[in-house]
């Protein structure tokens, strides 16, 4: 069976056409700049030339067209015809209270998204935009949706609820509701799969440092805390987000600086982080070389970001009164070697060694930083939220009798 993966955001959308049957990747690329006269559809197929291709894609509908006519080209293509695309598999990034696990696409299901709108403005509706798209353009191939919230449904209230007025939760649904959830579930099952012990046994604490960046206790497979919150702006501090602040700071900033609701949004969200702090890049990469580079704001920077995360594995330690594996994933938490031996340099008292060779070595597949004697294990896990989305699809379809 082969299943497509779609990412659809406002103005581009990433696909991964996978074959089930191997669990590979076929073909992927990225439709970017829609609703424009020079949109980009980047396409790339194993054993086949990479291909860019500069067209006016004005909606959706014509984004996946595009993708489908690309994925059986002749010459970039790996499908002879559209037909062989058997199931669609979406990434949603907000399924509220009412989805705790992925679902197909259904009438019913595509109100609830709508209904889900307010908590994910920028995210949701764009989702929506690839479902209808699909739709069009393959009206008989059924669709599952995956959630980044659906993970994180497990949390006790005692993790999820905000001390504010009940009237909040009750009439809006403020309360913390956890992203990256999907990562954190496929990287909990690899550590486990590698330590090979069932998850039932285990207490992880799962970092997922990427653009965004969050902390999560994995408690016996389930999520029992996350950093982020009802947006994903709470928790660790970020590329270009503030993480946690005092919420005072927001009135106090629209009194002193006379700023909009709409500019202490922006600020917090993409001025603020290792941006604000560094006054040179959001990204990790840039500001260790101005730290290697002698700027003091860029060190400064770098060690509120990693000690932010290691308060919240202390934390978390605390909330699950221990810790088996602290794992690190995404772009940061895979690559830097730097960022992981700052975190773990103050986690000693947990029993946890690094080795730090092992921490230097680089490779794609699972594996261990810890010394052999260190109480806790701690891992590096390539993330891969395409492959669970693919895997929830493919289920959901072999498991409905009328697809
Ligand atoms: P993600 O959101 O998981 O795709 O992560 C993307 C981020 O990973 C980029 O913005 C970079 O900041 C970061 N990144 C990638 N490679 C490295 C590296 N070698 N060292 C530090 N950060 C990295």
């Amino acid at each position: 069976m082969n299943v497509l993966v779609i990412n659809s955001g406002s103005s581009s959308l990433k696909y991964q056409l996978y074959d089930m049957k191997i669990e590979s990747v076929l073909a992927k690329g990225r439709v970017e700049r829609i609703g424009m006269e020079t949109s980009i559809l980047s396409h790339e197929a194993e054993g086949k030339p990479e291909t860019r291709e500069v067209s006016e894609i004005l909606d959706h509908t014509t984004a996946i067209k595009k993708v489908l006519d690309m994925l059986t080209h002749r010459e970039f293509g790996v499908l002879r015809t559209i037909e062989e695309v058997d199931a669609v598999g979406h990434r949603i990034v907000h399924g509220g209270e009412s989805f705790r696990e992925s679902v197909l696409v259904t009438e019913d299901v595509k109100l609830e998204i709508r209904r889900l709108f307010d908590l994910a403005p920028l995210h949701n509706p764009a989702h929506m935009m690839g479902i209808t798209a699909v739709e069009r353009n393959l009206p008989e191939v059924p669709q599952a949706v995956v959630f980044d919230t659906a993970f994180h449904q497990t949390m006790p209230p005692v993790s999820f609820m905000y001390a504010i007025p009940m009237v909040f939760y009750k009439k809006h649904k403020v309360r913390r509701y956890g992203f990256h959830g999907t990562s954190v579930d496929y990287v909990s099952r690899c550590a486990s799969d590698f330590l090979g012990r069932p998850l039932s046994e285990l207490k992880l604490v799962v970092c997922h440092i990427g653009n965004g960046a969050s902390c999560t206790a994995v408690l016996h497979g389930k999520s029992h805390d996350t950093s982020m919150g009802m947006t994903p702006l709470e928790g660790l501090m970020m590329g270009t987000r503030s993480g946690d602040l005092d919420p005072a700071i927001v009135t106090f900033a629209i009194n002193k600086e006379d700023l909009t609701l709409n500019e202490v949004n922006s600020m917090l969200n993409k001025h603020s982080g290792l941006l604000a702090v560094s006054g040179v890049s959001g990204d990790v990469r840039e500001v260790v070389e101005a730290m290697n580079n002698g700027s003091e704001n860029a060190k400064l920077a770098f060690e509120m970001y990693a000690n932010r995360i290691r308060k919240y594995i202390g934390a978390y330690a605390a909330s699950m009164n221990g810790i088996d594996a602290l794992v690190f994933t995404a772009g940061v938490g895979e690559n830097s070697a730097l960022l992981r031996s700052e975190v773990c340099k103050g986690l000693t008292f947990l029993g946890l060694a690094l080795d730090d060779k092992r921490n230097e070595e680089r490779s794609d597949q699972a594996r261990s930083i810890s010394t052999a004697d260190s109480r806790v294990d701690v891992l590096v896990v390539p993330t891969n939220e395409e492959l669970l989305i693919a895997r929830d699809t493919y289920r959901l379809v072999r498991e409905t009798p009328h697809t």
